[in-house]
């Protein structure tokens, strides 16, 4: 089980290092994002047959047509959740393989993750306990949802992209708190936007160019 979570060769420490070295040149900057990244076993959350790929930059399938996204997206989004301080709680959309949701775990006190696919969700679990991350909170129904008994968040993070931004989402938004999410349709670009919640209403910060698999309805086994 060490051995799993240390892991050797293409997994080891130094093959990790590496690609916090290349998250830093692409302009990551956040010192406690960066060795969150540097200490946590990503090959843990995808298949073995691709885990010798796990520290290259890239998305990678984690089955039921899902990925695991980047590991710069995920750096460069939760570089954006922290960037007004620490938030109490943070809400993920789109668990996938559990991965995002860890890193976040260990960065704010607890992590609400929403996933639609039962199989994929039972697998973060697993992943998480193997971890011992426990101030993660995971629930499998559509997460367009939101999760409103937690509600308001400081902070929401959604990991797959829908056309619009969903209205029962930024309703569970707190003033002053900020949502992070891939916006557009699934063949053409999407953008990655930041919207603030104001007294009076919403701002809304378009960043970069993104691919995400789309937010999908309704929930599935
Ligand atoms: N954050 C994930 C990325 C997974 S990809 C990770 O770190 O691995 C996006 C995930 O969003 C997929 O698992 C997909 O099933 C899920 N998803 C898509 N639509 C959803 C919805 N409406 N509610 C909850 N999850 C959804």
């Amino acid at each position: 089980m060490n051995n799993h979570i240390q892991g050797i060769g293409m997994t080891s420490q130094r093959t990790r290092d590496r690609l916090v070295d290349r998250l830093r040149r692409e302009g990551i900057q956040n010192q406690r994002v960066l060795e969150v990244i540097r200490t946590t076993p990503r090959h843990m959350f995808i298949d073995e047959a691709l885990a010798h790929r796990a520290y290259e930059d890239t998305a990678l399938p984690i089955g039921q047509g899902q990925t695991i996204s980047q590991p710069y997206i995920v750096a460069r989004m939760t570089e954006i959740i922290l960037e007004n301080g620490v938030p109490d709680k943070v809400l993920e959309v789109g668990t996938g393989s559990g991965y995002q949701a860890a890193i976040l775990a260990r960065l704010v006190p607890k992590v609400y993750t929403v996933e639609r696919i039962n199989g994929l969700l039972m697998k973060a679990r697993d992943c998480h306990r193997t971890l011992k991350l426990m101030n993660i909170y995971s629930k499998h129904s559509d997460g367009s949802w939101g999760w409103p008994e937690n509600a308001p968040y400081p902070a929401i993070m959604v990991t797959a992209a829908p056309e619009h931004v969903p209205e029962s989402l930024l309703e569970q938004l707190s003033i002053g708190g900020r949502m992070v999410i891939p916006v557009g349709s699934t063949n053409g670009r999407q953008m990655l936007k930041l919207i603030t919640r104001t007294p009076s209403g919403f701002e809304e910060q378009t960043l970069d160019a993104v691919r995400f698999v789309p937010l999908l309805d309704g929930s599935i086994r």
